[in-house]
């Protein structure tokens, strides 16, 4: 099996160290945005998490030349029409607080009892210049009210299906098992194994 460099097109160190772990079986060597020097903001100017994942990656690859993939996740609340989707990060506002962006959306559901919501990761994998897409979602609910310490942004209001706990609350190992990001990542992984083999 062959090696290859593969770059992230994140500025997030934690997620870098997750996806690093994931990929660990990998025969990729994962390079971060900051060990290439660029440390510019990438606008997210997409309408979709899809066109904000390929933005990231486009830009990347236009500026250096080398396979790389970005994300983009949302959450996806059904009695929202979807929203706050690719406004997650947003949703209360430029601040980017988890603190008011769960206060608005628990406030946006406080009268309705269909609670049923998804996390959503998109990637853009550019794989030898070719753009490919993977999708990873995880199913479940959102609670009446915060619960747990752990994890960040929405975790405290997402309960995922098969479990009676918020992602905050059960233990990262099982989060990262079951998460949005885990199963696109997963997909990306089949797809270069594919390709290395
Ligand atoms: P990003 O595209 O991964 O930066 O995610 C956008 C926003 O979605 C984040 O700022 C969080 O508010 C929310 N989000 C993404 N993944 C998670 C998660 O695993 N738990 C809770 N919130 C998340």
């Amino acid at each position: 099996m062959s090696q290859s460099t593969l770059i992230f097109a994140t500025h997030n160190a934690h997620k870098l160290e997750e996806v690093k772990a994931m990929l660990s079986a990998t025969n990729v060597d994962l390079i971060s945005l900051s060990e290439l020097g660029y440390n510019q903001d990438i606008a997210e100017t997409g309408d979709t998490l899809l066109k904000n994942a390929s933005i990231k990656s486009q830009t990347i690859y236009k500026a250096k030349g080398q396979s790389v993939f970005a994300d983009d996740s949302g959450l996806e609340v059904m009695a929202l029409d979807m929203a706050p989707g690719v406004h997650t990060a947003r949703y209360a506002g430029e601040a980017k607080d988890n603190q008011a962006n769960m206060r608005k959306l628990l406030q946006a559901l406080e009268k309705k009892t269909y609670r049923t919501a998804r996390f959503r990761t998109v990637i853009s994998l550019i794989w030898k210049g070719e753009e490919h897409f993977f999708e990873g979602i995880v199913n479940g609910k959102i609670a009446h009210r915060e619960a747990g310490a752990g994890g960040f942004g929405y975790d405290p209001v997402f309960i995922p299906y098969g479990y009676d706990e918020t992602f905050a609350t059960l233990p990262l190992e099982v989060k990262n098992g079951i998460s949005h990001r885990y199963r696109a990542i997963c997909q990306m992984q089949k797809f270069i194994e594919l390709q290395l083999s």
